[in-house]
């Protein structure tokens, strides 16, 4: 038996030069907890070529999600960028990850920090219901360079506060804290030094991030994931993994070559 699902591309759209995402069709037999990632790719000389993808939709949506750098000379992405509607992909069947609210110990508020395309993966734990059920407040925080790198900015401002079932919810328990780093915009830094300086918690006007309240889920580069666990731990957060549970976690979202 194969150990991957050939899906239908359903729609695809370009933020940038550098960044899209694209919905499938989703196999019902495709099971997974809001968080997880999966191989996915293109069959290329009738070989399967597959990178590691977090799947930005939530488990109970009938399609599946993905968000996508463009790597100019990726093996993958230089090929997956030209995908049209009614295109195959091909995804993996055993989805995978660290990046779950079970892998966290209770606490009152949930800190999903992401830099470029490490968003992907909050995209589904913000649509979790469970998570407004685990968390009084769940913050959700994205790094990127240039304001156009914010994907899904309008849609986490002005959609999903609206959504038919999570609206009231996300409405009073979610904060979305944008902030850029190489172009002026109304928040600005790293996500370190925003924590570091306690400006992130200043500006939403929580108390300075503690390990007895507050849970992060963290989602990025290698220097970024590097830095910030240093930090956290300064701060007494001990980190946990698919068999512990910790006061954070943290996941890669590429690896460097
Ligand atoms: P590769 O040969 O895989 O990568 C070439 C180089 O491009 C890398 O060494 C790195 O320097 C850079 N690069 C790769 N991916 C990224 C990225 N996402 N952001 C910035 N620089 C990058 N990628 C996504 O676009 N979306 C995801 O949801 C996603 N989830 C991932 C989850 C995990 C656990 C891991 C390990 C990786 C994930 N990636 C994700 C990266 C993905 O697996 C591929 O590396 C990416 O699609 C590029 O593939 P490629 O074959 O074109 O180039
Ligand atoms: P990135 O370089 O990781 O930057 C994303 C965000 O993370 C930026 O705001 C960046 O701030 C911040 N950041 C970087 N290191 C950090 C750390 N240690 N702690 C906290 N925040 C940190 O990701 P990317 O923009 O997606 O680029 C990924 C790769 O693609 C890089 O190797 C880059 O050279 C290459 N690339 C990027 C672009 C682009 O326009 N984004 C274009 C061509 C190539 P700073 O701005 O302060 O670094």
């Amino acid at each position: 038996m194969s150990a991957f699902i050939e899906e239908k591309v359903l729609s695809v759209h370009h933020w940038t030069e550098r960044l899209f995402s694209f919905t499938t069709t989703r196999d019902q037999a495709l099971r997974f907890s809001n968080g997880h990632f999966t191989m996915i790719g293109l069959m290329v000389n009738q070989k399967p070529l597959l990178r590691a993808y977090s799947i930005v939709s939530p488990n109970y949506e009938e399609h599946l999600e993905f968000l996508s750098i463009k790597v100019e000379d990726g093996p993958l992405t230089s090929r997956l960028k030209n995908i049209q509607v009614g295109d195959s992909i091909i995804v993996g069947k055993k989805p995978t990850g660290t990046l779950l609210i079970d892998y966290l110990l209770p606490g009152k508020n949930l800190y999903l920090l992401s830099t470029g395309t490490g968003l992907a993966p909050f995209l589904s734990v913000i649509r979790d219901p469970e998570t407004y059920e685990k968390f009084e407040k769940v913050i959700l925080v994205h790094g990127v360079r240039e304001v156009k790198e914010l994907a899904y900015h309008d849609y986490l401002t002005k959609e999903l506060p609206q959504h038919e079932f999570l609206g009231e919810m996300v409405s009073s328990q979610f904060v979305y804290y944008p902030t850029v780093t190489r172009e002026d915009y109304h928040q600005m830094g790293r996500i370190t030094d925003l924590i570091d300086s306690n400006k992130l918690t200043n500006d939403i006007g929580f108390p300075e991030l503690d390990s007895k309240n507050d849970r992060v889920m963290i989602c990025g580069s290698n220097a970024m994931l590097k830095d910030l666990k240093v930090m956290l731990e300064k701060r007494h957060f001990k980190e946990g993994n698919t068999t512990i549970p910790g006061d954070f976690v943290i996941e890669k979202a590429f690896v460097d070559q």
